[in-house]
């Protein structure tokens, strides 16, 4: 007789929800920003903060979103696809009563995309009701799973945010913080964690703190965001950034600063400032629009080129074209336009019509570009296929040159923390040389910021030595173990 095992209870809500169905982006060769959480304590109008909180990380996910709220003795939740203007009316947002919530927007990798893995995961377990949301990757969940699903858990979504919730049920503490504390030393990854039950909201950041997450108060209550763009939206005030390794509780005694571990080592995303955050945001005390402007004035230095105006490629990269017109004395000028009405569209990911999808967002600017020795500023090269497309659309604007300078190093390795990236097969950095992606991108001239540019660019992280930077898609020196590139997923879960 196999030895059998009592499995404590786990069981994922079902509930309301509308809007379902998948929408599709245009295709765009870019990264894709991972999700963004926003939580509240103690404010009688938190599904609606969580709302303002979410619109402002709308840029961090766009495919689903969710809020979950605690009146005390029960849990009133919404998730749905789409944008969260989309999801959320008035009285959804008014039937989520009570004063604690947590919300999160998500991105997800393609064939992902479903509803059953939207966020905050809302599950109950044998101490009550749990509601969880994250942004980032847990690097060591499909060991995990396989462990305990050899154990006799049934898991019913592909998130890691759900091994996590059966890591809490299974724990032998009672108490839920004890209960993530023990889940939390089992992982290895990046996140910002938000938990909560009738009573506490708990959040954690990953010890090398590799995704942003922040603590901010509005009047007595505190609030809790992936990037501090989201307070200013609801009018809360920037507490700090949470620390690597750190816990915080926070329940009718008021907040409780805790850590689940004293491993850490800051290794904080550089992707985040070069291309993901929003440039009003602060991540560790450093304003990434002056961080990009800086990357964009150290490109100028590093690579000069005579020309007659630079221009950015909207919207990331614009602060490192002011910064690189600044240092070069060229004129910065609006030489390409975005088109913000798109919208969603159903298209299929054929040749043709990822061209028209790049023209539907992109435009150059005749009139700017025409007869000019053009500097484009762009923040990354992932395949190649976007640059060539917006060289040729200068070109086809009449621009004489085009010279390419790209506020970040040479793309080389996949990321395992959250964010999208194709192989290493699939990057034109890893593949190419210098002179070849030039080419092949058909620009004039080509330059990448240095790594050491980057790094002096953002700054030492809180007076870290080696910078507290994770630069690993560029120089392959990943923070922690990573798996094997074939066999692994990464996007955000
Ligand atoms: S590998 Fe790159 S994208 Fe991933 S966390 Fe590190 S710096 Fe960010």
């Amino acid at each position: 007789m196999p030895h059998e095992v009592k499995l404590p209870a786990v069981k994922l809500w079902g509930g309301d929800f509308y809007n379902e169905g998948v929408t599709g982006e245009i295709l765009f060769d870019k990264l894709k920003e991972e999700c963004g959480v926003f939580g509240v304590f103690g404010h009688p109008e938190a599904s609606h903060l969580c709302y303002y909180g979410l619109h402002a990380l709308q840029h961090r996910g766009q495919e689903s979103g969710g809020i979950c709220t605690t009146d005390g003795s029960q849990f009133h939740y919404h998730r749905g696809m789409g944008l969260v203007k989309e999801v959320f009316d008035n009285d959804k947002l008014a039937s989520l009563k009570g004063s604690i919530a947590i919300a999160h927007v998500r991105y997800s990798t393609a064939g992902e995309s479903k509803l059953a893995n939207a966020q905050p995961l809302v599950f109950k377990y044998r101490e009550g009701d749990l509601a969880v949301a994250t942004n980032g990757n847990i690097v060591n969940a499909p060991e995990i799973r396989k462990d305990l699903e050899r154990q006799g858990s049934i898991f019913q979504t592909s998130s890691d945010t759900e091994v996590v919730a059966h890591l809490i049920a299974r724990s032998k503490h009672d108490d839920i913080v004890e209960a993530a504390r023990e889940a939390l030393v089992k992982l290895n990854g990046a996140y910002a964690f938000l938990f909560m039950t009738n009573g506490k909201l708990i959040a954690a950041r990953d010890p090398h703190g590799l995704r942003p997450f922040v603590l901010g108060k509005l009047g007595d209550a505190y609030v809790f965001a992936s990037e501090t763009c989201a307070f200013d939206a609801v009018g809360a005030e920037y507490v700090r950034d949470i620390e690597p390794g750190e816990l915080l509780i926070l329940d009718g005694s008021g907040l409780k600063e805790d850590r689940f571990t004293e491993k850490t080592k800051r290794a904080v995303c550089a992707m985040e400032y070069i291309y993901f955050s929003r440039p009003d945001s602060d991540i560790d005390a450093v304003n990434v629009h002056s961080a990009r402007k800086r990357m964009g004035r150290r490109l100028a230095i590093e690579s000069f080129v005579d020309a007659d105006i630079v221009t950015g490629v909207p919207d990331s990269s614009i602060s490192a074209a002011i910064g690189y017109a600044e240092q070069t004395g060229i004129p910065y000028e609006l030489g390409l336009i975005k088109n913000r009405y798109t919208g969603r569209t159903f298209i299929q990911p054929s040749q043709e019509l990822r061209e028209q999808g790049v023209k539907m967002k992109l435009s150059a600017v005749r009139g700017v570009v025409e007869g000019k020795r053009v500097v484009m500023i762009d923040d990354s090269i992932v395949r190649g296929t976007t640059s060539l497309r917006i060289v040729n659309l200068l070109r086809e604007a009449g621009a004489k040159e085009v010279h390419v300078r790209i506020s970040s190093p040479p793309f080389k390795n996949p990321c395992f923390y959250g964010i999208d990236t194709p192989s290493r097969k699939e990057l034109i950095g890893a593949q190419k040389t210098i002179e070849e992606i030039r080419k092949a991108i058909n620009a004039d001239s080509l330059h990448f910021l240095s790594k050491e540019g980057l790094v002096e660019s953002i700054g030492h992280l809180h007076g870290e030595t080696q910078g507290g930077h994770c630069t690993a898609c560029f120089d392959n020196m990943y923070p922690t173990q990573v798996p094997d590139e074939e066999t692994a997923a990464c996007g955000c879960d």
